[in-house]
This record gives C-alpha cells, sequence and structure tokens, in this order.
C-alpha cells in the first residue's frame, strides 16, 4: 500500500554551538551544516528508507527545488510537491555538545497549500493506504478528513504542539503521536489524553502505546551513543508507519521504530540521519 504524508519541507541550517543561547546572546557557532529537513520530509525519508512506498503532498519555493529533488532522491514520490512563489521554510537549528536542539522555524511555502492539492493527491488513495500528517503545514483537519472517509489509516504527529489544531484534527485520526511534553500539554488542554490511540514517545527510556480498554505497551529505548536527537520522533514515526503499512503488528512496529530512532540519534542531520531497512535488520540481529 501506499503512505501517504502531508507534510513540510524545510531547508535546516544547522549550527553546532557550546551552549544554547541565552536571550540577548551572541554565540559563534563552531559548526555550520544546511540539509533538507521539516518534520514532514524527515518522515517521509524514514518511511521510505524503511522501505514504504511513499508520496510526499507538499510545497517549496522558487529557491527549493533542490529539496524537492533531496527529498525524491531518498526514493520519496515528489509529484504532489508543489511549487510556488512563497520562500521555502527553513529552520535554524541550534546543537549544544549534549546533543540538545533549539529551533526556531519559518513556514514559508508549507502554508500555502489547498484542499484541491489534497484531493488530486488522495485521489488514488483508498482502505489500507496510510495518511501522515503534523501541524506544520495547512489543510491538515481537510486532509486528515478526507483520509479517513476513504478508510485509510490516519497517523497524526502533533507538533509542533498546538491545541487548537489537534482538536480540530482529532476526530479524523486513528493513531496520535507525541512526545511526552507534547503530551504534558494535551493532559492540560484536554484534561485528558483523548480516546484514540496514542503513542508516547519518552526520548533515551522508550514509548508506549496506549488504547482505549486495552493494556499500554511500553518499548524501552535502545542504548546509544546520541550524537544529535534532531528528526528521533520523527524517524521513529516515519519507520512506524511504513512497518504497519508492511503488516507488522503493534509490538513489532514500535520495535523497529525504536531500533531506527535509536540509529539516527547516533548521526549527525535529521534527513540524512535516517537509517535503511538493513540497517535496522543488522541493529536488530
Ligand atoms: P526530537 O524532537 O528530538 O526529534 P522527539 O522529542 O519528538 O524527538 P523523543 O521522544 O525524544 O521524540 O524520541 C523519539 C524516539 O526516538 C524515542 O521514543 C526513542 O525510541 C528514540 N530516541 C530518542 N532519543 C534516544 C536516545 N538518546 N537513545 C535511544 N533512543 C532514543
Amino acid at each position: 500500500m501506499t503512505v501517504y504524508n502531508l507534510g513540510s519541507i524545510n531547508a535546516d541550517h544547522v549550527y553546532a554551538v557550546p551552549h544554547l543561547p541565552a536571550p540577548g546572546e551572541t554565540l559563534a557557532a563552531t559548526g555550520y551544516s544546511i540539509g533538507l529537513g521539516g518534520k514532514g520530509a524527515n518522515q517521509s525519508v524514514a518511511a521510505a528508507k524503511a522501505g514504504a512506498r511513499v508520496l510526499h503532498i507538499g510545497a517549496v519555493g522558487p529557491e527549493g527545488l533542490w529539496a524537492r529533488e533531496a527529498l525524491a532522491g531518498y526514493g520519496v514520490d515528489v509529484s504532489h510537491v508543489a511549487r510556488g512563489t512563497e520562500a521555502t521554510g527553513h529552520a535554524i537549528i541550534n546543537v549544544d555538545p549534549a546533543a540538545e536542539n533549539a529551533i526556531v522555524l519559518y513556514s514559508g511555502a508549507n502554508q500555502t497549500l489547498g484542499a484541491a492539492a489534497i484531493g488530486a493527491a488522495l485521489a488514488g488513495a483508498g482502505p489500507g493506504d496510510t495518511l501522515m500528517l503534523q501541524n506544520e503545514t495547512s489543510v491538515q483537519v481537510i486532509a486528515a478528513q478526507m483520509a479517513a472517509a476513504k478508510g485509510m489509516r490516519v497517523i497524526y504527529s502533533a507538533a509542533p504542539f498546538d491545541l487548537g489544531a489537534v482538536k480540530a484534527v482529532l476526530p479524523h485520526v486513528g493513531l496520535l503521536v507525541m512526545n511526552e511534553i507534547e503530551a504534558g500539554m494535551m493532559r492540560d488542554g484536554l484534561g485528558g489524553l483523548p480516546a484514540v490511540d496514542v503513542i508516547v514517545t519518552k526520548g533515551a527510556r522508550g514509548a508506549e502505546w496506549i488504547s482505549v480498554g486495552a493494556e499500554p505497551l511500553f518499548v524501552p529505548s535502545f542504548k546509544v551513543l546520541p550524537v544529535d536527537t534532531t528528526g528521533a520522533g520523527d524517524c521513529f514515526i516515519g519507520t512506524l508507519a511504513a512497518a504497519l503499512d508492511a503488516g507488522l503488528d503493534r509490538a513489532g512496529g514500535m520495535r523497529r521504530a525504536a531500533a531506527a530512532a535509536a540509529i539516527q540519534v547516533t548521526r549527525k542531520g535529521a534527513a540524512q540521519a535516517m537509517p535503511s531497512a538493513s540497517e535496522v535488520d543488522a541493529f536488530l540481529q
């Protein structure tokens, strides 16, 4: 089947810094690189490298063709990545020696998608296909609604967290994925977790799949030495979507996702750090 992903595409400007900048501070970076990023693109790359057929729905600006080509280079179908006049989304990512990060985002072209583009991209989709989405694009609600109406599996990453967006998308979601901070904001905003399947990722500790009426399923993280955790959550979600698409059950999918994310955090960068299916196979042996 196909994993459709309505997702952001960003140029990631990554700076190595001695510590995360304080208010008013001017800080000299000790390293710099630019690469493909954005939660959406990262998740598409993770899912494609995990072996899924992935169609990305998104947009780049006039100077962002390289990003679309980079996505295609990972095996992602980019025929529904539009090229508009708004600047390509981009992120300024500071990473400290402990691999902690702080990020500033400009969403640009990611916010320019309309309902017609979603309808066209999902025209051939149906039951058994998956739609992934996050909060970095426009039209998530329409996309989730269309996908749910087609009987697709809808996997929603509620990041960056926005309670209004989450409330609007949730009625059409089958699986909601959040990190612990987002889950905390969700509990504060809704007075609890919603009555859908929820995965809460807990960094180096593990991840928990919570279903209504079932025992929570906890999968511990693999012990590794992290170098850069940027994109760990995206790696987890993309790999999980690919695994569920391939027919794995919850436990099997979570284990593969945890293994992929463990490999991913040992490498610098986001999209470029996503492991292939064979690397995950070798890691799990
Ligand atoms: P990020 O914002 O850094 O992309 P996140 O906050 O969305 O990540 P996390 O919960 O930190 O998400 O991490 C997602 C998953 O990645 C975890 O559930 C775990 O499987 C894996 N992971 C993250 N950090 C580590 C680590 N230090 N060691 C092993 N696995 C990790």
